[in-house]
């Protein structure tokens, strides 16, 4: 060869040279979507070609949003990875791609990740796994979509939930603290009621018992009887707080129960009252009923209580218990779940009633509509009920009519 031939050979393998060079600047500048059309010089002539313009905002957006975007193929080479996928597994691009995905999921996720994979070849799956960067296990969520026919890879998305799963351990940590604060609470004031009856008796006995043995003027005599009522109603506040403690601490055990069975056990706890008011307790259509049976009895007696207690003057209680199953919908209360039925079991009085303005207040620790000297009470009653209502996942509600009478009812779902 002549070295004329040499020298433009030469050349043009050093031109060839300079526009691999430039194409490939060029590859590099498409893939990192800094470009969005480029020039070609052909025969000396410049051709324009654009890269379609919804391409390079998908790229673009891809490259740039705070979720984790990989490509990889049906067997799990990783084809393509986000900026966000690679700073999350604290690893440089080129470690990424080309890479195995299963060399960047944590041990304890390999089975649930193979699954996902295996529904996500013929659609879509989701799901929670680990990913490991080093030592560390990073939790998140990946939701995997095949692209075939398009494009014979699997795109999945990455949502990093270690800030989620943080916050969900501090509030974990801070619900086990308040309920060891909640557990303490009640069994102080259990135990602090509990261990005042002791010496409240030892006021009652020994009043009486001086009463008995002396003989006092009538002031004296009338003070000391004051002593002994004042014991009495401490001794039923004690009482009431102590079911009022126990409806919030004892364990659920829930049963089958017949509801007539409960009503009748309430009424045999009532009998003297009832004799004594010759109150009429009538029953109707009463299911048997998943129940926790000690509350619901003490649920049914608090309420019946109530009815004789509350009566009108010459009137003789009348009441009647009566249950039906009701939807959700039909039910106008924050607390009913739509999707539901209920059980709905109404308590009702011809007692004296109440104003409609205190229809929720009676629910409340110690609300009482009326004075000591009325009517005797401590104004727990209601509120054991309304807590008996929630440990049953229902709720409780009351209408009254003044000088006509009350009804109390109470949902509890029907399962
Ligand atoms: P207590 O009966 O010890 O006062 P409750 O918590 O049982 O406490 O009841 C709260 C208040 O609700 C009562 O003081 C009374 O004013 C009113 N109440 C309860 N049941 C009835 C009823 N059946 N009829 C009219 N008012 C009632």
């Amino acid at each position: 060869m002549d070295s004329a031939k040499q020298e433009k050979y030469k050349q043009e393998i050093a031109d060839l040279k300079i526009r691999l060079e430039e194409a490939e600047q060029l590859i590099d500048a498409i893939k990192a979507g800094e470009v969005d059309a480029f020039a070609v010089n052909n025969d000396n002539k410049s051709e324009i070609f654009t890269l379609q313009s919804g391409d390079y905002a998908y790229r673009v957006l891809v490259e740039n949003f705070s979720e984790g975007a990989i490509n990889i193929t049906d067997d799990g080479l990783i084809v393509y990875s986000n900026k966000y996928f690679h700073e999350l597994l604290r690893s440089p691009y080129e470690n990424t791609v080309g890479n195995s995905i299963y060399h960047f999921i944590h041990p304890n996720s390999i089975n649930s990740f193979t699954a996902l994979l295996t529904k996500a070849l013929e659609g879509k799956s989701k799901g929670e796994i680990n990913l490991k960067a080093g030592q560390k296990s990073i939790p998140v969520y990946v939701s995997l979509t095949s692209l075939y026919p398009n494009l014979p890879t699997i795109g999945i998305i990455v949502t990093d939930l270690s800030e989620k799963k943080n916050n969900e351990k501090i509030l974990a940590a801070k619900n086990l603290e308040l309920e060891n604060i909640n557990r303490e609470l009640a069994s102080f004031s259990y135990v602090a009621s509990h261990d005042l009856k002791e010496p409240l008796r030892k006021i009652q006995a020994f009043s009486k018992r001086i009463l008995d043995v002396e003989k006092f003027s009538a002031k004296t005599e009338d003070y000391f009887q004051r002593i002994i009522s004042a014991a009495e109603r401490m001794q039923n506040l004690i009482e009431s707080l102590l079911q009022f403690s126990k409806a919030n601490t004892t364990e659920l055990t829930f049963e089958a129960y017949d509801l007539n069975k409960i009503v009748e056990e309430a009424k045999s706890y009532l009998h003297e009252n009832i004799i004594e008011t010759q109150a009429i307790i009538e029953t109707e259509h009463l299911p048997v009923i998943n129940v926790v049976p000690i509350q619901f009895t003490q649920f049914i007696t608090n309420l019946l209580d109530n009815s004789m207690k509350y009566s009108r003057p010459q009137v003789q209680p009348h009441i009647k218990i009566s249950s039906k199953l009701i939807d959700g919908k039909k039910i106008d209360h924050s607390l009913a779940d739509k999707q539901k039925k209920y059980h709905q079991i109404n308590i009702s009085d011809n007692g004296i009633g109440f104003e409609k303005q205190y229809a929720n207040k009676i629910f409340e620790l110690f609300q009482r509509l009326h004075g000591m000297n009325e009517y005797s009470g401590t104004g727990i009653g209601l509120a054991i009920c309304k807590k008996i209502a929630s440990n049953h996942n229902g709720f409780i509600i009351a209408e009254g009519t003044l000088g006509k009478g009350s009804t109390f009812s109470i949902f509890i779902p029907h399962e």
